[in-house]
């Protein structure tokens, strides 16, 4: 495989599962030193290390909650010290708390936006601040850092019953691109992927039931669900120079869900 992120270092919050752990083992499969991050499932983290490590890879596993302005600080602290760089934020950890508006309580509506969304400013914000300072333009990358939101088709097709969810993801729209606008002409990228429905273990109480994968195949235009490596190969392409012109956009990987299927062989 090409080692086209060779000796760059790259952080991928919530890695211990699902997406997570897919983007960190091929970030490091292509050369990136990898620093894991987990909420609470430090086994799980600590086997992404241990598979990267086993193919010839660096990693270290960090807990800390990426809604936690102190944890977070600590993380970035120990990533820069580890590796003495930093180049790629993936910022991908996320939850689902679901429930219809008249049922939901604060603490669901905080958790979600706290988690997907105050996370996402906090791990960013360490890592542009980080990029202004240090950030080398035509060093190992030709960009002064990267970053990457992991977003969702709800940035766009409303979700009801999971309101903070699609408002959270909604609201990182607006942020990738404000924040794209802001950091650009200092050749720092910023991007998110919205992928749509992939097998992880947010959603495994649907595609684990053979009638829910059949209503949620009807949403998916490619009649497949998707897994995590479908997603995995865009963020890498994106974290790389190959995509150094793309800035401040959205890629989803979701077989064609936000094509409002519900019109295809309607009038
Ligand atoms: P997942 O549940 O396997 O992964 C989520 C990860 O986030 C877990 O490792 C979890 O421990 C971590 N996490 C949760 N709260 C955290 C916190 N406070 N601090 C640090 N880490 C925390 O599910 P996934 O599908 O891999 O989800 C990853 C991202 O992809 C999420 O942002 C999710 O919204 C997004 N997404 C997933 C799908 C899908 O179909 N799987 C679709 C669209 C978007």
């Amino acid at each position: 495989m090409e080692k086209s992120l060779k000796d760059q270092v790259a952080l991928v919050t919530g890695a211990s599962s699902g997406l997570g752990k897919s983007i960190a083992i091929y970030l490091a499969r292509a050369g990136a030193k990898v620093a894991v991050n987990y909420h609470s499932d430090e086994e799980g983290a600590q086997d992404t290390v241990n598979i990267i490590k086993k193919e010839g890879g660096q990693a270290f596993a960090h807990q800390a909650d990426v809604g936690d302005e102190e944890e977070v600080e600590e993380m970035f602290q120990k990533v820069f010290d580890t590796y003495d760089n930093f180049d790629i934020l993936i910022s991908n950890a996320g939850i689902q708390k679901d429930a219809p508006l008249d049922e939901m309580t604060l603490e669901d509506w905080e958790l979600v936006i706290k988690t997907n969304l105050t996370g996402a400013f906090l791990c960013s914000r360490a890592a542009v601040r980080y990029f202004l300072k240090h950030g080398v333009v035509d060093g190992i990358s030709k960009s002064a850092g990267k970053v990457i939101f992991m977003s969702s088709v709800h940035q766009e097709i409303p979700w009801a019953g999971h309101i903070n969810y699609a408002a959270a993801k909604g609201g990182l729209t607006e942020f990738m691109r404000t924040l794209s606008q802001e950091v650009a002409n200092k050749q720092i990228r910023v991007n998110s992927v919205a992928p749509g429905a992939i097998k992880t273990s947010i959603n495994e109480d649907v595609w684990k039931d053979e009638e829910q994968v059949k209503e949620l195949l009807k949403l998916i235009p490619y009649n497949r669900l998707g897994e995590p490596e479908d997603v995995s190969e865009v963020v890498l392409w994106l974290a790389s120079d190959k995509s150094e012109y793309v800035n401040g956009t959205t890629i989803f990987v979701d077989g064609g869900m936000s094509l409002y299927p519900g019109f295809i062989g309607n009038g």
